[in-house]
């Protein structure tokens, strides 16, 4: 019998207007460094990026619900990182409750399909590509 991940919270989740970009995804509660956050083996695979997709592979990108919305930092707080067919995101820092889950695009990514200038604050506006 082969159990499915689906998608889990580990924290409770929630998806409000950022003052980075649009909409993001925030943590209801504190999140210790490390945890993990959250975690789906629910997701739509393509050969090529599209907006709000994560690059697994360099040849496979997933769209998932709730990381779609996650906005990136230069000043990450979490980390992605894959576990078989689960994705997994984990916090790299301790994150306060109501405080938006961000990551560095950089470090999936080998590039954006839609280059943005970052509104982080953390950085000088730079050009992310
Ligand atoms: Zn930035």
């Amino acid at each position: 019998m082969i159990l499915s991940v689906s998608q889990v919270q580990c924290v409770r989740l929630a998806i409000r207007p950022s003052i980075i970009h649009g909409k993001g995804l925030f943590t209801q509660e504190n999140v210790s460094s490390g945890a993990l956050i959250y975690e789906s083996d629910e997701y739509t695979v393509t050969s090529f990026p599209i907006y709000g997709s994560l690059q697994h592979t360099p040849t496979e990108h997933i769209l998932e619900d709730f990381l779609r919305w996650e906005n990136h930092s230069c000043k990450p707080n979490s980390c992605l990182r894959f576990d078989g067919s689960a994705v997994q995101l984990i916090a790299t820092v301790f994150i306060s409750a109501d405080e938006e889950i961000v990551c560095d695009y950089r470090t999936t990514e080998d590039s954006i399909p839609t280059p943005f200038r970052c509104n982080c604050g953390h950085c000088d506006a730079i050009i992310i590509r």
